[in-house]
């Protein structure tokens, strides 16, 4: 995936490339999910390119895409191209090195180089745990610089999170950088620069990456996600920028849809006073984990209150998606301020026994049965 944007700096860096002037060590700073793992790529790509073309239109130079060299980076498997990332320590072994985590990182850079720390560390199946960058890294690092590049060209090294290098690690890092190896250069992807250590940060040329327009992560979520032109502007917006976000908001969004879908199907059982079906819907909604439970009650609440406010058409205080508000034509009338604290109360009460563990499928069926008394007030 191309970065989106951000083309003043994919140009300034195919200028450093064109000039023959690329530094030892680049530090690409800037917000979370503005896409600087995505330029990282991006550039890396061309360095390992073999044939490389020469664009008439904008006089940039890209990647062919077609030699062995550009096959090699798009599976991410080129010999010449080394990842460093933040890890934990694993239990099986005394070593902790990104190498050992390569297959999970592969697999989820393939998939997008937009994500941040909480998703890597989901991809690790860690919670409750800082991921860092080990001094055993160094040392790897050190081996792989130190050969001769496989296909004769540039050694890359991408290190994500640098700001996340323990001391030990720093330390030698530093060493690297005073005396880099030939024909290495050292891509550093950081949130958080200041973090760096000084005497690091100093030996590298520091581009700063800014968050992407709006209207850019909009076009994208439709060109790369077929998201529809209005759901990918309301994403767009909430993203504030970050393209990381705006995709975390996709998956929070299709979680929340089938929230909806199990709101209305209750609403309609209970007006339909259908307690055989309402007793089907709680016995589904028992199904799921605990957590998605506690997050459908509270989806619920927020469900009834801004159908409560959309009584008094002011479209201003109002934030529903386009799906919500369809429902809330409709609905909006049965929420008014004879039921609407005790629909949100008994709302709240389920999500405090649901915490401490009382039988969901008497929860969830016991407020199914108040909702038809609550409904008609
Ligand atoms: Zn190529």
């Amino acid at each position: 995936m191309l970065p989106i944007a951000q083309t003043s700096v994919v140009a300034h860096l195919r200028k450093l490339y064109a000039d023959n002037r690329i530094p030892h060590a680049l530090l690409l700073a800037g917000p979370e999910g503005c896409g600087k793992m995505a330029i990282a790529l991006d550039f890396a790509r061309l360095l390992l390119c073999e044939t490389p073309q020469h664009d008439g239109t904008d006089g940039q130079t890209q990647p062919c895409g077609h030699c062995h060299g550009c096959a090699m980076s798009r599976t991410l498997a080129h010999p010449d191209l080394h990842f460093v990332f933040p890890t934990i320590k694993s239990t099986s072994s005394t070593r902790s090195v990104s190498d050992m985590w390569l297959k999970e990182w592969r697999e989820m850079l393939l998939e997008t180089p937009y994500f941040d720390l909480a998703m890597w560390e989901e991809r690790m199946g860690i919670a409750n745990q800082q991921p860092q960058i080990f001094a055993d890294e160094s040392e790897a690092i050190l081996r792989k610089v130190s050969l001769v590049s496989a296909q004769g060209g540039y050694k890359i090294v991408i290190i994500w999170l640098p700001e996340l290098m323990n001391e030990a690690c720093a330390n030698k890092m530093l060493k690297l950088l005073e005396e880099p190896p030939q024909q290495t250069l050292f891509l550093l992807c950081s949130n958080q620069p200041e973090r760096i250590i000084t005497t690091i940060r100093s030996r590298t040329q520091r581009i700063d990456v800014k968050v992407i327009p709006e209207a850019d992560i909009a076009a994208a979520l439709e060109q790369e996600r077929g998201l529809s032109a209005p759901d990918a502007a309301r994403i767009a917006h909430i993203a504030a920028g970050s393209y990381t976000r705006a995709l975390r908001q996709i998956s929070v969004s299709n979680e929340e849809r089938e929230f909806l879908d199990m709101f209305i199907l209750l609403m309609r059982k209970c007006y339909l006073r259908d307690i055989k079906e309402m007793h089907a819907w709680s016995e589904q909604l028992s199904s799921w984990g605990r957590e998605r439970q506690k997050a459908f009650l509270e989806y619920a609440q927020r469900l009834v209150r801004e159908n409560f406010v959309y009584n008094f058409r002011l479209p201003q205080l109002n934030y529903l998606t386009q799906e919500e508000e369809a429902f809330s034509t409709n609905f909006a009338r049965f929420i008014n301020e004879r039921n609407v604290i005790g629909i949100s109360e008994e709302l709240a009460l389920a999500q405090r026994d649901i915490m401490q563990n009382v039988n969901p499928r008497m929860v969830f069926f016991d407020f199914a049965l108040k909702m038809i008394v609550l409904l008609i007030q």
